[in-house]
C-alpha cells in the first residue's frame, strides 16, 4: 500500500507544504501535465457533506480533463460513522477521514476544504440538520470558501429541492451552496471575512445529477436534459498512462475506513450536470465557456502567457531542464502581476515545476520525531541539483524559529550537499494537534476561533524550511516543512509529521467506568514520556462524594517513549451519580491533563491527537440475575466489555464451536451488531440457538441491516419477522412504554421515562416494521413528523425460554456510560431467570 501511494502521489499536482509525505518527485510526462496545469486559469469547486460523497470522476476529470484547479468541500469530517479498519470513532474518526480524503486529493488532483459543521450522525431532514448546526455559521464557511477559492464552477453532490429524501446533511449541503452562491459576491453578507478577502461571484451553479435521484435508470434516460451538461469521464489519459475512471476509483479507494476499495473502472462513461443557476453552455461540455481561462484572463498575465504556451507547445521530454531560463523569465513577469489570487496560486505551481523540471530535491528532516516547546533538536539538511542548470544554495532558514545558516555554495550537478541545522522549539510554540479539536465545541459545531484556520484541512505545520536558491540570475525560495525520514527494515522508506507535544500526556485504559454497587474500583492511569528524564507526581481529580486513596503519587521515566502506569483506588458515593475524573500531571511547574491519540495507518501520514485525558465514572443501583453471558461477535462493538464492567463474565463464543448443547450453560446468549450481515457462518448454526432458547435459554439479537434488495436471513428470529430500514435519529425522542407490566420493564430493575435520558447519538435503527403475534412489543418511538416505530424492542416465549430482538443502539449507549441503558440490557439478560446459582456453578 505504502509502494502504491508513493508511486502516485507522484503523479498529479498537489502542494506538497501540508503534509509530511516523500517530497514529490515528477517525470517529465507529470511535469508537462502540471504546465497544463499552470496555463489553465479557471476554478471549479464541489460541494457536499461528507467525506465519501466527493465523486471523484468529476473531481478527476475537472482536474486532470480540464484542467482546471479544483477543490472538494466536505462540510463535515464524518465525525458520525463506523470505522472499518480501525477502532477510532467520533472525532478521531473525523481525523482519519480528514486525511482519507487528503490522500484522495493526491491521487485526483483536487484540493481539500472543510466547515465547522460536525458529522453528528444520521439526520432525516435539513430542517433538524440546520437547526443542530449553526446554521449562520455553516452558512457563512461556505461563502468564506467561495470567496477564498474564487471558483467560477460550483458543482453541488445533491438536489437543494428535495429535503426529506436522503440524509439531512446532504440536501443541507446542497441549500447552503445555492444560498451562498449568491451571498459571497454581497458585501454586507459576513462583511468580517472582507477584512481578509474579497467578494467573489462564480458564473455557474450546477447539480451533479443521475439516474439515482430519478428512481432508476429507465426513468432518467427519459427524463428531460435539455438543461443538462454531459462529460465523458472514461477519458483516457495518455500522459498519465490512465484513464479518469480509473484514477478516480484509485481515489475513492483512500475511504479505506468506510469500506471504499474498489475496483478500477474503464471505457466511456457519462456524467451528467444540471444547470442551476447562470447560463447553459452552448457546447454541452464546456462548463467554463464564456469565461476566459487563458493567461489574458489577469492583468500583466499575457506576457507570462506568451513564455509559458510556447514551453507547452515545445517541452523537451528528454531534457526538461533546457527550459529554466524562460519558466524564470515567465517567474519575473508573474511577480508583477497585480492580482494577488493568481499571483500567488501561479507562482507556487511554477516553483514547483522549476524545481522537478532541474531533478532539485530538498528535505529538511528532524532527528527525532517530536521535540517540546523550549527544546532542541538537529534538523539535517538535503539539497541537489540534478541538472547542468547552474545554482547558488544562499541561505536555509527554518520558520518561526531562529535556525538560520547561509552556506551561499554552488549546487554543482549531482552532488549532494547536506548540513545540519540546530532548531530551539521557541517556548510559546504550540502543540501539534488537529485545531478544530483545540476546543470543546457543540453537538453540531467545531469551535474554531481563528477565521484564517476555517475550511483548512490541517493545522498547519509549526516548521517550514525555507532555501533560497540563485539560478538565472534570480533568487526564489522553495520551501519544505521539516519532517522525520527514516527507514524501517520491514516497511522501507518512511517519511511523517515532525510534531511538538507535551513532556508527558496521561490516559485511563477505559473511558467509562461503571460502579454497579458500593465497591471500590482500582484505576489504572498510564502515563507516557515525550522527552528524556521526566519527573513528576500525578493526581487524580474527581468530583465531591467521590474518594480515591491517595492524593498524588510520584513517577519518573528516563526515555522518551517509555510509559509507566500508577492505580488509584476510586470509591464511589452510596447514592447514583454520574460524573468525571481527570489525571493531572505535575511536571518541572507546569500541569498537564492531556492524553495522546496516535493514528497510523499505512495508507495516510501518522497524525497525532491531543485530547482532554478524562473518563466518565456512573454508580448505578443495578439489579441483575445471571452471571454467565456468552457473546457471539458481530461487526464488532464494546458490549462485552460494558457488560464486564457491571460485574457479568462474557465468554466470546466462536461461531464454529456452536453445537448442539453446547450453549446450555450460559444464562443468556447476546449476539453482537449486524452478526448475520458479517458472519456468513451463523445461518449454519441458528437452530442451535433456537434450541438452547427452547430448552429455556434467553437468547438477545442486536441490530442486523435490512438489505437494499430486502433480502435478509430468513430464520433470523423463530416466528417471521421483517427488518425495515426504520430508525429513530433524535437520541431524545419521546418513549411511550406499551407492555408497562412486562417483564423487561419491571424486573429486576423499574424502567421508566427517566431511563430513556442522556441517550447519545440516536435511539436505534433498522426496526423490525412487521411481525407475528407471538412477540410483544414493548416500546413505541419515532422521529418528529412520522408515524409511531413499534419494532426497537420484540420479545417472545419460545419453548421454555425467551428471543429478543432490539435495534435499540446498546452499542453506543454502553460505552457512553448510559445509566438507563444499562438497567434495560441487565433486565433483558435476567428476563424469566431465578435467582439462584447458575448452571455454571
Ligand atoms: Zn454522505
Amino acid at each position: 500500500m505504502r509502494y502504491f501511494l508513493v508511486f502516485f502521489t507522484g503523479i498529479l499536482l498537489s502542494s506538497s507544504l501540508v503534509v509530511a509525505q516523500k517530497p514529490e518527485q515528477r517525470s517529465s510526462s507529470e511535469i508537462y501535465h502540471s504546465l497544463e496545469k499552470l496555463n489553465f486559469l479557471g476554478t471549479a469547486l464541489y460541494i457536499a457533506a461528507h467525506p465519501d460523497d466527493e465523486n471523484t470522476r468529476l473531481i478527476s476529470y475537472l482536474s486532470n480533463k480540464l484542467k482546471a484547479r479544483t477543490g472538494y468541500l466536505s462540510l463535515t469530517r464524518g465525525d458520525g460513522g463506523q470505522n472499518l479498519i480501525g477502532s477510532e470513532l467520533r472525532e478521531l474518526l473525523g481525523v482519519l477521514r480528514t486525511q482519507e480524503l487528503l490522500a484522495a486529493r493526491r491521487i485526483d488532483g483536487g484540493e481539500q476544504f472543510f466547515s465547522r459543521a460536525n458529522d453528528f450522525g444520521y439526520s432525516k431532514h435539513p430542517d433538524e440538520t440546520l437547526k443542530i448546526w449553526n446554521k449562520e455559521a455553516v452558512l457563512g464557511d461556505v461563502v468564506w470558501a467561495i470567496r477564498k477559492f474564487k471558483p467560477d464552477v460550483i458543482i453541488n453532490r445533491f438536489d437543494h429541492r428535495s429535503p426529506g429524501t436522503t440524509h439531512g446533511h446532504h440536501t443541507s449541503s446542497a441549500m447552503l451552496s445555492f444560498e451562498a452562491f449568491d451571498l459571497a459576491n454581497d458585501k454586507n453578507a459576513y462583511s468580517d471575512q472582507l477584512e481578509l478577502t474579497e467578494t467573489w461571484q462564480p458564473k455557474r451553479l450546477f447539480f451533479n445529477t443521475s439516474w439515482w435521484f430519478y428512481g432508476s435508470e429507465e426513468k432518467f434516460k427519459k427524463a428531460d436534459k435539455s438543461n443538462m451538461a454531459h462529460l465523458d469521464i472514461g477519458t483516457y489519459y495518455p500522459i498519465l498512462g490512465k484513464s479518469n475512471n480509473e484514477i478516480a476509483a484509485l481515489a475513492s479507494s483512500q475511504h479505506l475506513c468506510q469500506g471504499f476499495g474498489r475496483l478500477s473502472q474503464r471505457g466511456s462513461e457519462n456524467e451528467y450536470i444540471e444547470l442551476l443557476k447562470g447560463t447553459m453552455p452552448k457546447n454541452s461540455g464546456d462548463i467554463f465557456e464564456g469565461i476566459d481561462t487563458s493567461w489574458s484572463r489577469v492583468s500583466g498575465g499575457k506576457a507570462v502567457g506568451d513564455i509559458l504556451y510556447e514551453v507547452e507547445r515545445n517541452f523537451d521530454f528528454t531534457n526538461p531542464s533546457k527550459h529554466l531560463p524562460q519558466l524564470v523569465a515567465a517567474y519575473d513577469l508573474l511577480q508583477k502581476v497585480d492580482d494577488p489570487y493568481w499571483r500567488k496560486l501561479k507562482t507556487e505551481e511554477l516553483k514547483d515545476i522549476i524545481a522537478d523540471i532541474s531533478g532539485l530535491y530538498l528535505e529538511a528532516s528532524a532527528e527525532t520525531a517530536l521535540a517540546n516547546p523550549g527544546g532542541k533538536v538537529k534538523v539535517n539538511i538535503e539539497a541537489v541539483n540534478r541538472s547542468s542548470v547552474q545554482m547558488k544554495l544562499k541561505n536555509i532558514s527554518i520558520s518561526s524559529s531562529d535556525a538560520r545558516i547561509a552556506p551561499s555554495i554552488p549546487l554543482a550537478n549531482n552532488k549532494k550537499e547536506t548540513f545540519e541545522i540546530e532548531l530551539q522549539i521557541p517556548k510559546t510554540t504550540e502543540f501539534t494537534s488537529p485545531y478544530w479539536l483545540k476546543e470543546k465545541g457543540s453537538l453540531g459545531m467545531y469551535k474554531v476561533d481563528d477565521q484564517k484556520l476555517i475550511g483548512k484541512p490541517e493545522t498547519p505545520r509549526a516548521f517550514v524550511a525555507k532555501f533560497d536558491i540563485e539560478l538565472s540570475g534570480r533568487t526564489i525560495v522553495f520551501e519544505r516543512p521539516v519532517i522525520h525520514h527514516y527507514a524501517k527494515p520491514d516497511k522501507g522508506e518512511l517519511f511523517q509529521p515532525f510534531e511538538v507535544l507535551p513532556e508527558a500526556t496521561a490516559r485511563f485504559n477505559d473511558k467509562v467506568l461503571i460502579f454497579a454497587d458500593g465497591k471500590s474500583k482500582n484505576i489504572p492511569v498510564t502515563i507516557r514520556a515525550h522527552a528524556d528524564n521526566i519527573k513528576g507526581e500525578l493526581e487524580l481529580q474527581h468530583s465531591k462524594g467521590w474518594k480515591v486513596d491517595v492524593a498524588s503519587q510520584a513517577f519518573e521515566i528516563a526515555k522518551k517513549g517509555d510509559e509507566q502506569t500508577l492505580v488509584f483506588t476510586l470509591t464511589p458515593p452510596e447514592n447514583e451519580d454520574e460524573s468525571y475524573i481527570s489525571p493531572i500531571i505535575k511536571l518541572n511547574g507546569k500541569q498537564i491533563s492531556k492524553e495522546l491519540v496516535t493514528i497510523a495507518y499505512d495508507h495516510v501520514p501518522t497524525q497525532s491527537v491531543l485530547l482532554p485525558s478524562e473518563a466518565k465514572v456512573v454508580r448505578l443501583n443495578i439489579k441483575k440475575s445471571g452471571q454467565h453471558i456468552g457473546y457471539i461477535v458481530g461487526a464488532g462493538d464494546e458490549v462485552p466489555e460494558s457488560l464486564r464492567q457491571i460485574g457479568y463474565i462474557v465468554h466470546i463464543i466462536e461461531p464454529n464451536m456452536i453445537t448442539k448443547g453446547s450453549l446450555d450453560k450460559y444464562d443468556a446468549i447476546v449476539v453482537g451488531i449486524r452478526a448475520y450481515n458479517v458472519v456468513e457462518e451463523l445461518k449454519f448454526k441458528q437452530r442451535y440457538l433456537f434450541d438452547y432458547v427452547e430448552n429455556g435459554g434467553n437468547l438477545i439479537v442486536q441490530y442486523n441491516t435490512a438489505s437494499r434488495r430486502g433480502k435478509q436471513l430468513e430464520n433470523l428470529a423463530p416466528y417471521p419477522i421483517t427488518l425495515s430500514r426504520d430508525r429513530v435519529t433524535d437520541e431524545n425522542s419521546e418513549i411511550k412504554i406499551l407492555a408497562k407490566k412486562h417483564a423487561l420493564m419491571n424486573y429486576p430493575n423499574t424502567i421508566g421515562q427517566s431511563d430513556f435520558e442522556g441517550w447519545v447519538q440516536e435511539r436505534g435503527l433498522y426496526f423490525p416494521n412487521e411481525w407475528s403475534k407471538e412477540f410483544t412489543p414493548v416500546l413505541s418511538m419515532h422521529d418528529k413528523g412520522e408515524s409511531p416505530k413499534k419494532g426497537s424492542l420484540l420479545v417472545t416465549p419460545y419453548g421454555k425460554g425467551n428471543y429478543i430482538y432490539t435495534g435499540l443502539s446498546f452499542f453506543r449507549e454502553l460505552p457512553a456510560g448510559v445509566p438507563g441503558a444499562y438497567k434495560l440490557f441487565a433486565n433483558m439478560l435476567s428476563l424469566e431467570k431465578n435467582v439462584q446459582p447458575t448452571k455454571l456453578n
